[in-house]
Order: structure tokens, then C-alpha cells, then sequence
């Protein structure tokens, strides 16, 4: 039998059919109008289902210092029960904390922000999607009144006349996604990279601006100083589908070029240039990712792009536009259902009453028995011990994922109980009280909202081992652990059913999309509100979703990062990804293939920093922050910047070094640029001298 699905990885979603059950899966690249092909992880994924190092049993620890021991789930349901009654009972219902994933499906994210909100009566509840798309999230909300990561198809781009991707590595991040700028380059369009390292993308751009790691703001600004003083802003699209420009237009006066060379390393004559191709295209399109967002200003940063994608007049004209690239597999829709901590299913808010009170009618609750907002992803990690003394982490690797790792893990000791539902044993659940093994994408149903807000099928082909639950099954199994045995459904199209009604009336209105218009559709684009209505591939062709119907600019400055090179810490270190890995690793390190290809941490060096130290390829050298250190085998190449560093995230070594320093608005960590000093690592036998 075959079943039509999506990837597990990424929020490219791509299309792949799954043949096999009472043998091995097999892959085969199933062809949709958002993607052709697949990667490397997409082809290897079902190694995974298979792998040794898959739970199937429950974990229990009897102590703190006792080893992890299998248990039944009737026990660990108990001990789940027991320990949070014991908690909120000593310490209040927010001293429960719940951390979920955006490579949940729609209907367990759904499902955990109920859980949290009507069965353990928590504000505290966030997720790791606030590490990866909250600064485009708010900068979206901010000036056009909803989030939705691109707001038109990804195939749209073929159609462009310049592409600008900040902070993106599309080549290495989503390859087959790569198709689309190839047909648009094809056609005579023009790419401008911006990214502080000669990635694979900016090596087949019109024009790579490499700036140093933090300044995307200020060269943002220094665009549209360009582009209005040369005449080239869309005065009647400002004036009729704005407000807010004449906040903007002074301010960016003060970034002129000479200034933002300096701010950024940028060359005035390439500022120039970028200038010229946007000034110059009939259609164009304004792409940030996460190099521009992991920032402490990564919401004023994503917020200057987009402003001067207002100022060219882009947004709602075809093949045009402001966008961002999301990250994770579900990291749009987990964000739009309710395991965000300030919001209620279909992107209300949890604070406004209205919401509350629809919301709360859905679940059969009292709108005054559902928490206010709770605290954001780090802060909630940061309470840990202290006034959070349970978590539960569901679909999220934070021992890996979370900036400032030796801080987040003192934390993590601190807790009374912590319990972790996986599919393997990741260095988190290592860590954990109680583990609960739970099913994967090919072993479960249920829908995926990918990077274009078009809601997909996951579909299920094979049973999960013996032994393991869905991650539905789990949160009803804690939901009845303490006192609440109704309202968890168990069955995927069930709980979406509810979704829809939750969702009906919200930015992210779900009720008229169906599984059977899914299959019949292949996939239908949010807002749709009402099953007769087409979907919405393309938003903000009439209006934007502000109470005006206009889009907002936004005043924003540059600022520098929380932590600058200085004499101590002499370097930039920036953090990301490689093409063979996803997110914590947590799967695809344990993928033969893909680890095999890419075995574990480095750093990168440029060539005149490796002989300033005297580092070859491959000898070994120690990162230090002020947060801690590393040591890692140097990669020497050109393609990074002398003042520069990098170091994939993929490990832990990654996040022993980063700041936690938070952006005021978004709470997104400042994961792309904190201060560093390499030296060359004592040789194994100085050591052991
Ligand atoms: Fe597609 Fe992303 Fe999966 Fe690769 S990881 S196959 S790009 S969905």
C-alpha cells in the first residue's frame, strides 16, 4: 500500500509517498506545486522508524540520582498525576510548565494548549517555535495585523523580478525549495543574499552583501536611505494602503551609505548596487529567515525589511511582497492553536475576553476558569527550580535547543519533576523523571500548515511499535491523570474538528477546511473560513489585516548586539545550520546516512584567523564565551569572515556558548551573534603531560 504524505523535517513540507508495512518503508518524492523533490534528510527519514535507538517503553526514574528503568503506562500516568497534583498543590497551578514543538501536529499543539489551559489550569505554557520564527511573527502582526509566514505560494517567486533572502541559506536549508529562485534566475531575475557567511545560496546571487553578524538592521535602513533618495518609494501605494510612513522616512535620513559600510562591512558600491536592482524591478520580493531574527533586535529587524517592502509598494501586488522563511515542519501552525504562551486557538488572543470567552465556549469551560498569558520560552525555562517546579516537554529538545545551555541546565536540575514524551532517548529526555515513547509523522494522522499557511495531511502508514503511544493518546493519558477525563480526543480528525470551531472567527480560521478537502485539494491555504469559500493563497491583495484595512510602518534604529567583540572576546560567533541536519538533531543524528555525513560539531575559520593561530583544517580548537567553551576541529575556509566564527547547532557545543539575551518584543534569543575568542587546544599530549 502507499501512502501520500509530507517530510517530517522541515516546514517546506515536501510530498513523499510511503510504501512498505510489513517491511521496510520506502521513500519515493511525491511532487506538489510547493516542492519537486526531496533532500537528504527527506530521503532518509524512514530510518528513523526503524532505528535501535527507538523508545518503546516507558521510562521512570525512582530518584533523582536512580538510572532511567521501564515502566507501564499506568505507572507513569500515576507518577505524572501524583507529582503535578503534589506541585500546584504546594507551590500553584503556575508552578506547572508545559514546553511543546513546532514539529507538532496542528492537533497535538491544539491539544497541549488545552491541556495546559482546562486539565493543568497553567498560564505556563510556550514552545521552542519561540526560538524560531517569533521576531517575523511579531513584525508581521505589527504591520500587517496577522502572522502568516509567507503570505503568498512559494512558486510565486519563479514570477519575481529580485529576490532579496536575509539571513537565509535556502540552498542548505530547503534545497528543493531552491527550484523555484532557479526558475526565476532562469527567467532573468536577480538575487540579493544577505548573510555574514558565502553560503551555497549567495554563491549563485546576482549580488552577495556578506555583513557582519547583528547589522541587517542598519543595512536594511541604509537601503531605503538609497531608495528614497533617489526618488524610487512608491508614493500612491504609501498614501493609499499605509500609515506610519512619515515616522519612518527621518529616521533612516541618518543611514546614509558611508556610515552603513561601516556599521555592517558592507562596500558603499555594493549598497549601491542592491539599491539599483530593487529601485529598478517591476516586481520583488523581501524574504527574511533567521539570520535576520535570532536576534535581540531580530523584531525591529524583520520590521526594517518590511518596512522597505512598503516603501517599494510590494505587499499584495503579484509576485511581490514581504515573507518570512519558516523553519520548522509546523512551525506556522504551531504557533497559530494555542502552545504559544499569549495565545488561543486560530491566533486569538488570550488576553482579549472576546477570545476568551469563544475559546472557552468550545472547551465547555468558564471563560474565567482559562489562565492569562504565561511566561515566553526562555523565561519559562529560566523559572525553572524556582517558580516553575514541573515540565513537561512535548516535541522539543531544550537541552540541546535553548541559548545559554550551562544555565538552562542548572535549571533543569532544579525541577521537582520533569517528564518528556519522545521518540528517543534525546539529551533531554535523558534528563527526565518519566519519558514517555511516543509515535511518529509515518505512524500518525493529522495536518501540517507549512511555510505558505497551506494546511496539509499527514497521513498514516504503518502502526507504531507495540508499546508506543501518539502524542494525543499521551496528553489525554495526563489530561485523566489529574482529574479530567473528557475533552481529550484521542482521534486526529476529531480533534481537528474541534480545531475548526476553536478556530472559526480568528486570523487563522480553519472552519471551513476539512481532511476530505485536504485530500481533494491538496492542501488549502488559512484564513477559510466556511466550506464553500476557496481558501487564501494570496493575502493582502484588498487590504491588510489591521483595523484600517492599511499596513503599518513602523519607526526602528539600529542597535548593537547585547554582547560586541571586545579586546577579551575579539571575535563574532554566529550559529545555524548544515544540510544534513535538523533542528536539535534530536532524528536525524540518529539517521545512519546523515550522520555519517556530517559525524558531529566544528568550527568554521577563515584562513588568515587559522594561521594568526596557527589551526589547520582539522586541529582542534577551544571557542570561548563568557557563558563557557568548546573545543571543536577547526574548518578553514574562505567562505566565512576573518572577525567571524561559526558553529553549527545542531549539538549541544553550540548553545554552551550563545547569550540568552532576549528581544523586548518577540522574547527570541540572540542565537546569530554574541563575542568570542578561539585558541588553539593544548595538544592531546601537552595534556597528558
Ligand atoms: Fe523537504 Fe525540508 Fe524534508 Fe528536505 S527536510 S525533504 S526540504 S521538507
Amino acid at each position: 500500500m502507499v501512502t501520500g504524505t509530507h517530510c517530517p523535517y522541515c516546514a517546506l513540507q515536501c510530498g513523499m509517498s510511503l510504501s512498505g508495512g510489513s517491511g521496510p518503508v520506502t521513500v519515493e518524492a511525491r511532487p506538489t506545486s510547493t516542492s519537486a523533490g526531496l533532500c537528504q534528510k527527506g530521503w532518509t527519514a524512514p530510518a528513523l522508524l526503524a532505528s535501535p535507538e527507538r523508545l518503546t517503553t516507558p521510562l521512570v526514574r525512582d530518584h533523582r540520582h536512580a538510572a532511567l528503568r521501564p515502566a507501564g503506562w499506568d505507572e507513569v500516568f500515576a507518577r505524572i498525576g501524583t507529582g503535578i497534583t503534589a506541585v500546584q498543590q504546594e507551590y500553584g497551578r503556575d508552578a506547572v510548565g508545559v514546553f511543546g514543538g513546532g514539529g507538532l501536529t496542528n492537533e497535538q499543539a491544539y491539544s497541549l494548549g488545552k491541556l495546559a489551559r482546562v486539565a493543568l489550569r497553567t498560564a505556563n505554557i510556550d514552545y521552542n517555535g519561540r526560538f524560531c520564527m517569533s521576531s517575523a511573527a511579531a513584525a508581521g502582526n505589527r504591520a500587517f495585523g496577522v502572522d502568516r509566514g509567507l503570505p503568498f505560494p512559494l512558486a510565486d517567486i519563479a514570477g519575481t523580478d529580485v529576490l532579496v533572502l536575509a539571513g537565509s541559506n535556502l540552498a542548505d536549508t530547503m534545497p528543493p525549495a531552491m527550484a523555484h529562485v532557479e526558475a526565476m534566475l532562469a527567467a532573468g531575475g536577480e538575487l540579493i543574499v544577505i548573510d555574514p557567511r558565502r553560503t551555497p545560496t549567495a554563491e549563485v546571487a546576482t549580488l552577495h552583501l556578506q555583513n557582519v553578524p547583528g547589522s541587517d538592521l542598519a543595512l536594511a535602513l541604509g537601503l531605503l536611505h538609497l531608495l528614497v533618495a533617489g526618488g524610487h518609494v512608491a508614493q500612491a501605494y504609501i498614501a493609499e494602503r499605509t500609515t506610519g510612513w512619515d515616522d519612518v522616512r527621518p529616521l533612516v535620513a541618518g543611514y546614509w551609505p558611508e556610515r552603513v559600510e561601516r556599521m555592517t562591512g558592507v562596500p558603499v558600491s555594493a549598497l549601491y548596487e542592491a539599491a539599483r536592482l530593487l529601485a529598478g524591478a517591476g516586481s520583488a520580493m523581501i524574504l527574511t529567515a533567521r539570520g535576520a531574527e535570532q536576534q535581540s533586535k531580530g523584531t525591529d529587524t524583520a520590521t526594517a525589511f518590511l518596512n522597505l517592502a512598503l516603501a517599494l509598494g510590494l505587499p499584495g501586488r503579484p509576485h511581490a511582497g514581504w515573507g518570512c522563511v519558516t523553519g520548522q515542519g509546523n512551525g506556522q501552525g504551531g504557533r497559530e492553536h494555542g502552545q504559544k504562551a499569549d495565545q488561543l486557538p486560530g491566533y486569538r488572543s488570550i488576553s482579549d475576553p472576546v477570545a476568551r470567552a469563544h475559546v472557552a465556549g468550545v472547551w465547555g469551560v468558564p471563560s474565567e476558569s482559562l489562565p492569562g498569558p504565561g511566561r515566553s520560552a526562555f523565561e519559562l525555562l529560566d523559572a525553572l527550580g524556582a517558580d516553575v517546579r514541573a515540565l513537561l516537554v512535548v516535541g522539543s529538545n531544550v537541552a540541546v535547543s535553548a541559548p545559554d545551555l550551562r544555565r538552562v541546565s542548572q535549571r533543569l536540575d532544579g525541577l521537582d519533576l520533569l517528564v518528556v514524551a519522545d521518540l528517543v532517548l534525546s539529551e533531554t529526555a535523558a534528563r527526565a523523571d518519566v519519558v514517555l515513547p511516543v509515535a511518529q509523522w509515518a505512524e500518525e494522522d493529522g495536518t501540517m500548515t507549512n511555510l505558505e499557511g497551506r494546511v496539509l495531511r499527514r497521513r498514516k502508514a504503518i502502526d507504531p511499535p507495540p508499546g508506543v503511544r501518539t502524542d494525543l493518546e499521551v496528553i489525554a493519558g495526563i489530561a485523566a491523570a489529574v482529574g479530567v477525563s473528557t475533552g481529550f480526543h484521542t482521534d486526529a480528525e476529531e480533534v481537528f474538528a474541534e480545531l475548526r470551531r476553536a478556530s472559526a472567527g480568528g486570523l487563522a480560521d480553519y472552519a471551513g477546511i476539512s481532511y476530505p478537502r485536504i485530500d481533494a485539494e491538496d492542501g488549502v491555504f488559512w484564513p477559510c473560513p466556511d466550506e464553500h469559500h476557496p481558501g487564501t493563497p494570496r493575502l493582502f491583495t484588498e487590504r491588510f489585516a489591521t483595523p484600517d484595512g492599511r499596513a503599518r510602518f513602523v519607526p526602528v534604529e539600529h542597535r548593537p548586539a547585547a554582547e560586541e567583540p571586545d579586546e577579551d572576546y575579539p571575535l563574532y560567533l554566529t550559529t545555524g545550520r548544515v544540510r544534513g541536519h535538523y533542528q536539535s538533531g534530536a532524528q536525524t543524528r540518529r539517521v545512519p546516512a546523515l550522520a555519517a555525513a556530517e559525524p558531529g560539531p566544528f568550527v568554521e575559520v577563515h584562513p588568515h584567523l587559522a594561521e594568526q593561530l596557527g589551526v589547520a583544517e582539522a586541529d582542534e580548537v577551544v571557542v570561548a564565551t563568557r557563558r563557557g567553551q568548546a573545543t571543536l576541529p577547526a574548518r578553514v575556509t574562505a567562505t566565512i569572515q576573518p572577525e567571524t566564527v561559526f558553529v553549527p547547532f545542531h549539538w549541544s557545543e553550540a548553545n554552551r556558548l550563545t547569550i540568552a539575551a532576549l528581544d523586548p518584543t518577540s522574547r527570541m534569543p540572540e542565537f546569530k551573534v554574541c563575542a568570542a575568542r578561539l585558541s588553539r587546544a593544548p595538544s592531546r599530549e601537552a595534556v597528558s603531560r
